[in-house]
């Protein structure tokens, strides 16, 4: 089990054998390493952790001002957009989108459960769908460019 016992005693808890947090380089930080196998659509992981009404660096949002700080499994999920699972903020669960082999980080969307990030960076995820620059779901990426009126014609 990688979480404390206060947190409960749920077996579909993450399990110590199943995952580990590790550092995966410089500029990601540490990210959560499954260390077997799972099929896409498979049930990862029951979540859990403390519930804070902030937005801090490591939380997940739960709802407008309730926050999930969980220091032990999904605050240290790794972005990408093309990820490997979906987090379900209601249910507490997370689960496999596609298939993952063992020895391989866990990948979520940020903006799948964040309207706005601690943090806003650049990716570099490295997938063909790469946003480039990754923002919470209600936020607008900083320097870009409003739409003009579509109606408009712009002349050279
Ligand atoms: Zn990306």
């Amino acid at each position: 089990m990688l979480y404390p016992k206060k947190f409960g005693t749920n077996p579909l808890f993450p399990q110590a054998s199943d995952f580990r947090v590790v550092s995966k380089d410089q500029s990601s930080g540490d990210g959560v390493l499954a260390l077997r196998s799972f099929s896409a659509g498979e049930l990862v992981a029951v979540i859990s952790g403390e519930i804070v009404p902030d937005i801090r660096q490591h939380t997940l949002q739960i709802s407008a001002n309730k926050h999930l700080l969980d220091l032990y499994f999904t605050g240290y999920l790794l972005h990408s957009c093309s990820p490997n699972i979906s987090v379900d903020m209601q249910r507490m669960t997370v689960t496999a989108v596609k298939d993952i082999a063992a020895n391989t980080f866990l990948y979520m969307d940020y903006a799948e459960t964040e309207e706005v990030l601690y943090k806003q960076f650049p990716c570099s995820c490295g997938s063909e769908n790469c946003r480039g620059w990754i923002t919470g779901s209600l936020e607008v990426p900083a320097g870009s460019r409003i739409e003009s009126n579509p109606g408009s014609v712009e002349l050279a």
